[in-house]
């Protein structure tokens, strides 16, 4: 601990470093972040900086105001994007209350409580996620449209725009920062793309979430684009996921994988898939957490509507890739990037861990393409819906104890709030659509 400190008042002072920004992420999955002048950072480290956590969507009322930063010292790094002169660095935090006690209300103590219970089982989750954005033009005014910057599609190679060269930017910013980027390409609408990084241990990569949005959102702005994370932004288009792949480790091993068995997956990743499949009408109130993100779960656009697995099928929301040995793993499909990623690895891994647990078998893989088949042959397979909206998403969440128990009740309780009135805004307000459909017709 005295060393990890040593380590970073090294670097610090190595690399010119000003300021430090003390970071955390809210209930919504906002990133939010106190800056303190290097003086300070020493008392930082030893968790003696305090704030106001009344103002912060989901945490504390106003009567427990005060609480401490505790700073990860793994998570130090210097953002590439500032200036040299005056560097700027971050560390994240956990946030703790006055009496020095991790705070249930934080989403990521919240994670590490529930990858503890994955450890007592003797399992260790690895993620990979896949995360998509648009990049749109801004208006004259600086604020940003829907206006891409190109009618590229999937993997092409466009001539060298805007949205490339922020991209490339976007790359080499995150391998500065310690990412190791494996692939980045243009997606399927125009104007969007995606950047996927290396697998890791499940609170590195919601760590590793919030600073990828972070890098992408500055980059953008750079390049004078705007980066967009929201699910659905136009009718028509595809949208942005953010596909999961997890698998779970034993000593060092991966569990999903099974030699002996035809298909190389064990009973565990079996179960694995038993316990996301019933639970995930609950948890994508977590993994889809906002009104638009049910925009983008509908068929046509390679996102998931339906709940049943494959080894090939792009319409499931549970793909098996085909990779074995140590990559054996499974790609949930339908969460998206507007979600809190904390909250979001804490309810699959909690969905998969009651299958395991109580065995749930999950049924036959569907291997034929499920938007084209009727509504009996999907009932005939007892392959059912992911909610088709926020509000009945809400509903799941509230009579499934296990999703709950991934949130913890502090957390769960500021997240229904919150959604709650976020839905009940979208019921009531009249939309343009309804003019477009009725004004003229009534
Ligand atoms: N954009 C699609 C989605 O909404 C995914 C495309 C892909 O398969 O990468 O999930
Ligand atoms: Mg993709
Ligand atoms: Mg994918």
């Amino acid at each position: 601990e005295e060393h990890r400190k040593a380590e970073i008042m090294e670097r610090v002072k190595e690399k010119g470093v000003r300021f430090i920004r003390l970071q955390f992420t809210d209930v919504l999955g906002i990133l939010k972040n106190v800056a303190i002048p290097v003086s300070q950072l020493e008392k930082a480290l030893d968790g003696e900086l305090m704030f106001d956590g009344s103002s912060i969507a989901g945490f504390v009322g106003i009567e427990e105001s005060d609480m401490y930063l505790v700073p990860d010292p793994d998570t130090f790094v210097v953002f590439p994007w500032r200036p040299a002169v005056g560097a700027v660095a971050r560390l994240i935090c956990d946030v703790y209350t006055k009496d020095r006690k991790p705070f249930v209300g934080c989403p990521r103590y919240n994670l590490k409580r529930v990858l503890k219970e994955a450890e007592m089982m003797g399992y260790t989750m690895y993620v990979g996620p896949e995360v998509e954005f648009f990049l749109f033009l801004l208006d004259d005014q600086g604020r940003p449209t829907v206006r891409t910057h190109d009618e590229a599609t999937y993997f092409d190679l466009a001539p060298t725009d805007r949205g490339e060269d922020a991209r490339r930017d976007m790359v080499m910013t995150l391998e500065d920062m310690g990412f190791e980027v494996e692939a980045s390409h243009h997606e399927v609408a125009p104007g969007q793309h995606e950047i996927d990084f290396k697998y890791d241990d499940a609170l590195k990569i919601a760590d590793a979430i919030m600073t990828f949005k972070l890098v992408v959102h500055s980059i953008a702005q750079r390049h004078g684009l705007h980066a967009s994370f929201m699910p659905k932004p136009i009718y028509g288009r595809n949208g942005s996921g953010m596909h999961t792949h997890q698998s779970l480790a034993r000593n060092g091993q991966n569990v999903f994988f099974d030699p002996a068995r035809p298909d190389g997956l064990s009973d565990t990743a079996r179960y694995y898939i038993g316990g996301i499949l019933k639970h995930a009408r609950a948890f994508s109130a977590v993994t889809n957490p906002t009104v638009n993100s049910y925009k983008r779960l509908v068929p046509g656009f390679e996102a998931p509507v339906y709940m049943a697995w494959s080894e090939t099928n792009r319409s499931c929301l549970i793909r098996v890739p085909a990779k074995r040995g140590s990559s054996t793993r499974i790609e949930v499909r339908n969460p998206d990037p507007a979600c809190n990623p904390y909250l979001a690895l804490a309810v699959m891994l909690k969905a998969g861990l009651d299958g395991v647990m109580n065995r749930i078998s999950p049924p036959e893989p569907v291997n034929q393409n499920i938007y084209h088949m009727s509504e009996e042959e999907r009932a005939s397979l007892g392959v059912e819906s992911l909610p088709a909206n926020l509000a009945e998403a809400l509903e799941e969440l509230k009579m499934n104890q296990v999703i709950r128990d991934a949130m913890g009740e502090h957390i769960y309780e500021q997240f229904m709030r919150v959604k709650l009135d976020e839905w009940n805004r979208y019921q009531r307000f009249v939309h343009p659509w309804e003019l477009d459909e009725y004004l003229a017709l009534f």
